[in-house]
């Protein structure tokens, strides 16, 4: 039962992954959460070495949508000065947000990945899509109110995963 919330890669940071990368495996668009996979979730503006990460996807020709379960205030302040197209209150583990953001792109399920930091929100939603997943370390040690409390469960799930060695970190 624990399957569903085995991620197809995991990171130690989203930095790690690259667009030559991405499109050696034909993959033209990357949804991507928010908060402590882009940046620590208290953290109002992208880093410049995650600047420099959104122009290098781009020039390579790979669509970006964030797609977060946070409010639209947070997102769009985020998203709006990096001109990247985003959906707030996504709902996450529902996958209608998901496939919205496939469609905006144009592209096709076997064609994007989904990057985030949660089993219980980003894992979980994009693989009942079936949608490559890339998990990552979370940005920062802490959370806000609510992921604090997925937290204590993905704790045991991850503990379980590494156990029967399905899962480590990328140096
Ligand atoms: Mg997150």
């Amino acid at each position: 039962m624990f399957k569903k919330f085995l991620p197809d890669r995991h990171v130690k940071s989203i930095l790690d992954i690259k667009p030559e990368e991405l499109k050696k495996h034909h993959i033209k668009g990357i949804i991507t959460d928010l908060d402590n996979t882009l940046v620590a979730w208290y953290e109002p503006e992208a880093t410049p070495a995650l600047k420099t990460w959104f122009q290098e996807m781009k020039a390579a020709g790979i669509k970006v949508t964030v797609v977060s379960n946070n409010s639209e205030n947070r997102v769009k302040a985020f998203c709006a000065p990096l001109d990247v197209p985003f959906i707030s209150k996504a709902r996450k583990p529902l996958t209608k947000s998901f496939r919205r953001a496939i469609e905006k792109m144009g592209l096709k399920k076997d064609e994007v990945v989904v990057i985030g930091d949660q089993l219980m929100t980003d894992v979980w939603g994009a693989r009942r899509l079936g949608v490559y997943t890339i998990l990552v370390v979370p940005v920062a040690m802490t959370d806000g109110f609510m992921t604090r409390l997925n937290r204590k469960i993905e704790r045991q799930i991850l503990n379980h995963l590494r156990k029967k060695g399905l899962i480590y970190w990328e140096d």
